[in-house]
């Protein structure tokens, strides 16, 4: 089913894009929980972690390769930051197009609520 996200890759509805490649976009959250909050998506719709299939290895990589380059690029990654893939009713997904949540510019707190 399409999403919100779709129409961000389609260019249909604007973001703040921060990063592109062949298969991911990054843009900022609309609603930061951080200073810095931004989103990886693969740009192929895959709904939650429960649906990466055999053969997804790749594409689930390059999100949490692409977010440590963007947090190295940014110069956070030594101070450090967080990724959460929320999934599903317990787990907080809102929008069913799997995305990493790359948050950082302040200390994060565990367990998270
Ligand atoms: P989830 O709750 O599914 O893990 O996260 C979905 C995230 O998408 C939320 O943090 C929410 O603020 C963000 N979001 C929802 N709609 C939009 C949108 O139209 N644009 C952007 N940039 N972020 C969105």
């Amino acid at each position: 089913m399409a999403t919100i996200f779709d129409k961000i890759i389609a260019r249909e509805i604007p973001a703040d894009i921060v990063y592109e490649d062949e298969q991911v976009l990054a843009f900022r959250d609309i609603n930061p929980q951080a200073p810095v909050h931004v989103l990886f998506i693969p740009k192929k719709p895959v709904a939650t972690l429960n649906e990466l299939a055999p053969g997804d290895e790749a594409l689930a990589g390059r999100l949490v390769l692409a977010a440590a380059a963007y947090a190295k690029r940014e110069g956070f990654a030594e101070k450090g930051y967080r990724v959460v893939f929320n999934t599903n009713g317990d787990g907080g997904q809102s929008v069913y197009h799997i995305h990493l949540h790359l948050l950082a510019g302040r200390a994060m707190h565990w367990p998270p609520g």
